[in-house]
C-alpha cells in the first residue's frame, strides 16, 4: 500500500508537470491539507531526500537557477509591541535603541545599489515614531537616487498608511504571520490577533504590493498540524514571498528557556512551501545561517531562491538583535555581498539579474 507521503509526492509531481506550461497557468494546488501534513511528516532519510529533491526540481522549473539578492537596512530597533520571542520587544530594557536618520538610510541604500543589489528591504520594529509620510519620504528619496525595488518590513499600520506607502512607490511588503494557530498567536503577541494580521495581508495584496508572509519553526506549543496550517494559510493568501526561519531563543524574552527550532524541520517546511507555492520567492533566511553554519546553503538546496544580506551600517547592526547572533558586525555590506555571491556560485547557481519581482508583479505607481 502506498504511504500517505508517497501519495502526496506523486500528486505534487503530476501537478508540477502540468504547470510547466508557465506562470500564466495557475490552477488550484491539488495538495490538500492532509497531503501537506504528510509531506511535513517525512521521517526517514529516504522520504526527506525525496521531499527535498522534489522541492529543488520545482524551484528549478519555476524559478530557474538564479538566486536573488536583497539588501536589508534595519533602520530602527524601537518597537511598540511585546512579542514573546523577540529581543526587540518593548519590555527589553537592556537593549540600546536607535533610529537611523533619513540621510543615513538613503546613503546605505545608495551603497547597496552600488554593490549590485536591485532590491532594498527597509526593516524596523513596529516603530510608530516614523509616520507614514516619513516612510513615504524614505521610499521616494531612495527611488529618486537609485534604481531599486523597495520592500517594506515595518509591521502593523493603519490601512490608510499602507495606501500612502504604496503610492510612494514601495513595491513589496513583508509581514510574517508567524503562526497560523490563533491561540498560539494571541499568546505570543500580546494585544494582537491573527485575524488582524491576515486582514492586513489581504489589504496589502489589494493595494498591489507583492506580499510576503512567513512563519517561525519550533515555537513552543507548535505541532505538525500548526505548521501545515501555516502553509495552507500562505497558499490561500497567495503570497509572493514566504520567509521560513527557526525559532532561536533570546535571553531577554519570556521564551529564553525554550530550545531552538531544528534545522531539519525548517527544511521540511521550506521544501513543502516550494512544492505548494512553486512561484513564491523563498529566502534562505539569516536565522537558518545562525542556527546552522551551513543552514543557508541547505535552504538553497531545499527550494530557496533568495538571500538577504544585512547592509545596515556597523554602528547600528549589532543592536538589531531579534535573536542572539543575528548580525555579524565584522561583515560589512561589501563583504556580505561578496560572501553571498560566493555561496551562490559554489552551489552551481547564478546571481539573479534584475529586480527579482514576482511573476505576477504589478508596477508601483510612479512616485
Ligand atoms: S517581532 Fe516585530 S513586532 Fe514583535 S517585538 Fe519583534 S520587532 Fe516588534
Amino acid at each position: 500500500m502506498r504511504s500517505q507521503f508517497l501519495e502526496a509526492i506523486e500528486t505534487a509531481e503530476s501537478w508540477l508537470d502540468q504547470l510547466k506550461g508557465g506562470p500564466g497557468l495557475s490552477p488550484t494546488c491539488p495538495l490538500g491539507d492532509h497531503h501537506i501534513k504528510a509531506l511535513l511528516s517525512a521521517c526517514d532519510q529516504e522520504e526527506i531526500n525525496t521531499l527535498i529533491e522534489t522541492a529543488d526540481y520545482a524551484r528549478k522549473v519555476f524559478m530557474g537557477n538564479q538566486v536573488h539578492l536583497r539588501g536589508i537596512i534595519e533602520f530602527s530597533n524601537h518597537c511598540a509591541r511585546n512579542c514573546w520571542y523577540c529581543g526587540l520587544r518593548r519590555d527589553n530594557t537592556c537593549l540600546r535603541r536607535y533610529r537611523m536618520p533619513l540621510r543615513d538610510i538613503v546613503a546605505a541604500a545608495r551603497e547597496g545599489a552600488k554593490l549590485g543589489f536591485k532590491t532594498i528591504v527597509l526593516q524596523s520594529g513596529d516603530d510608530l515614531w516614523y509616520s507614514a509620510s516619513m516612510i513615504r519620504q524614505m521610499v521616494e528619496s531612495i527611488k529618486q537616487e537609485v534604481d531599486v525595488a523597495i520592500t517594506l518590513s515595518i509591521g502593523e499600520r493603519e490601512f490608510s498608511e499602507y495606501e500612502e506607502m504604496r503610492a510612494a512607490g514601495a513595491d513589496r511588503f513583508l509581514l510574517k504571520h508567524e503562526t497560523a494557530d490563533p491561540d498560539l498567536y494571541a499568546r505570543l503577541h500580546p494585544g494582537m490577533t491573527l485575524d488582524g494580521r491576515v486582514e492586513r495581508l489581504k489589504y496589502l495584496h489589494r493595494l498591489g504590493f507583492q506580499v510576503g508572509s512567513g512563519n517561525i519553526v519550533g515555537l513552543p506549543g507548535q505541532t505538525i498540524d500548526v505548521l501545515a496550517r501555516d502553509i495552507c494559510l500562505m497558499r490561500d493568501l497567495d503570497v509572493e514571498m514566504a520567509g521560513i526561519g527557526p525559532f532561536i531563543p533570546h535571553p531577554a524574552t519570556p521564551l529564553a528557556g525554550y530550545p531552538p527550532g531544528d534545522m531539519m524541520t525548517v527544511l521540511k517546511v521550506l521544501a513543502t512551501c516550494r512544492i505548494v507555492m512553486p512561484w513564491a520567492h523563498l529566502p534562505a533566511t539569516t536565522a537558518c545561517g545562525t542556527l546552522d553554519p551551513n543552514g543557508r546553503q541547505k535552504a538553497l538546496r531545499a527550494g530557496a531562491n533568495v538571500i538577504m544580506p544585512d547592509i545596515t551600517p556597523a554602528e547600528y547592526k549589532a543592536l538589531y538583535e531579534i535573536y542572539p547572533g543575528k548580525n555579524r558586525v565584522d561583515i560589512d555590506a561589501a563583504r556580505g555581498y561578496q560572501l553571498a555571491v560566493e555561496m551562490i556560485i559554489s552551489l552551481g547557481r547564478e546571481v539573479g539579474q534584475g529586480y527579482g519581482h514576482s511573476s505576477r508583479h504589478r508596477p508601483a505607481p510612479a512616485a
